[in-house]
């Protein structure tokens, strides 16, 4: 940016000739002024960077223009050049000074040494201009280092922040979960105690069992243990889930084939709690890369959720839908449904709908995260929907997975849905918290 300089002489001639000479030597922009009122005007309305201004003048002296230019904050700091051809003595010279001017040149001027001086000025002018500039940078960057720190910290506030609600609600949720695993492990072990005394009492009281009470009592006992070893299970997996310890046994499979018969399998487990079980499906083939145990769990567990929570009368429907790239599994229930506000947390882990203390059916909560963590390391999804008291349904995404790679897959082989007793133990554990 070139310099402005300030002429302020009330001689036109000197003025005149002061403007060439600068003109000649120097690069900048040259204004003159012929009066000390019309050299404020002008330095109100435009940026000077030096004033070289003539003491005696008519109206209103150079001293006293000078004052008013070091009163005015906005022009406070150009820098002043007295030329005087009068005022020469060194009182002058000295209120000058005082005044705030950074020469006194008097006069017959040396041309070359009033340039030299007017370089010097100017160089210097640039030095500060340059420093200002340096200066604001400096600022603009440690205003926005600090932005970045202020910003910084507060991320940090906002994640400790978030930090300590998590760990507070994952100590919520333990405390739930322990006295959910309490109450579920107190619950069967109270029964099993109850029909072990009963059991007793019929020994001592008669010498002949009677075999009906007897096998009632075992019964009651058998389902019990299977009660305890569901949730002892269920434990197991979550821990080994959460350990990363949990490894699933890829086969292709027919998993049309694999869900019908899980779904037959217990149809008569589900008619003696007087409820309807309808299966159907959109294809009678589909081949998917599937761990087959893992399997059988998510259908159990879907299977004995909706039992558990259809009453009497009440239809459970399997269904199954052929999406070329993943095949969807639907188990819907005409059930008691889930409340809205807890649709979203019911694959969380230990979230129970009912209280605790008041609830209608049995269960640890944890049947649900088990059977989302075991469809996700399928790489899949589930979702419900459910309105209350209208029923529920629990959709689940399988993706087909990798069929062609016949050597890590070995095909599937339904003799171990088809081994009975296998089954039956495995809907007996997933069962067991129903009562028929
Ligand atoms: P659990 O392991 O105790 O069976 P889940 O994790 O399977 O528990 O289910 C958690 C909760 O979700 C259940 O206690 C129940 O309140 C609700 N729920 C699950 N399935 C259904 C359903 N089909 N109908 C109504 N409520 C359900």
């Amino acid at each position: 940016m070139p310099y402005r300089i300030l002429i302020v002489d009330d001689n036109p001639n000197n003025s005149i000739a002061l403007k060439l000479l600068i003109s000649e030597y120097i690069n900048a922009e040259v204004v003159e002024a012929h009066s000390g009122e019309r050299a404020l005007k002008i330095l109100c309305e435009q940026p000077v960077d030096l004033i070289l201004l003539d003491v005696q003048m008519g109206k209103m002296d150079g001293f006293e223009v000078a004052s008013y230019i070091k009163k005015n904050n906005k022009t406070k700091d150009v820098p002043i050049v007295f030329l005087t051809a009068a005022y020469i003595s060194e009182e002058f010279k000295k209120r000058g000074f005082e005044i705030g001017a950074v020469d006194y040149i008097t006069k017959p001027i040396d041309e070359y040494q009033l340039i030299n001086r007017i370089n010097v000025y100017l160089k210097l002018i640039e030095k500060e201009r340059n420093l200002n500039i340096l200066l604001e940078n400096k600022i603009k960057e440690q205003t926005k280092e600090l932005f970045m720190q202020t910003e910084a910290l507060r991320r940090q506030a906002r994640e400790l922040k978030k930090a300590k609600e998590e760990a507070v609600a994952a100590n919520d949720a333990k405390i739930m979960f322990l006295a959910n695993i309490t109450h579920e492990l107190r619950t069967p072990i109270n029964i099993l105690l109850s029909s072990t005394q009963l059991i007793k009492q019929y020994l001592s009281t008669s010498d002949s069992i009677d075999k009906v009470k007897l096998k009632k009592q075992i019964d009651i006992q058998t389902q019990n243990c299977y009660r305890l070893l569901r949730l002892v299970n269920n434990l197991i997996d979550i821990t080994k889930i959460d350990s990363c310890n949990f490894k699933l046994v890829y086969i292709k499979c027919n998993i049309v084939e694999v869900v019908e018969e899980i779904t037959m399998s217990v149809v008569e487990y589900v008619k003696a709690k007087g409820i309807s079980i309808i299966f159907d499906t959109d294809v009678e083939e589909k081949f998917i890369v599937c761990d087959l145990d893992a399997i059988e769990r998510i259908i159990l567990n879907l299977l004995s959720n909706a039992v558990k929570f259809t009453p009497k009368g009440g239809m459970v429907f399997v269904n199954i839908k052929d999406f070329q790239n993943y095949v969807r599994i639907i188990v819907k229930d005409t059930g008691i449904g889930i409340q809205e506000d807890m649709l979203e947390s019911i694959f969380e882990r230990f979230k129970q709908v009912d209280n605790l203390l008041t609830r209608k059916s049995e269960g640890s909560g944890i049947g649900l995260s088990l059977v989302k963590a075991l469809v996700e390391m399928h790489g899949g999804k589930i979702k419900v929907i459910s309105k209350y008291q209208c029923g529920s349904e629990f959709i689940v995404d399988l993706p087909v997975g990798n069929i062609d790679c016949s050597e890590k897959c070995s095909s599937f082989d339904n003799s171990s849905i088809q081994n009975e007793s296998n089954v039956i133990k495995k809907i007996n554990i997933e069962f067991s918290d129903i009562y028929f």
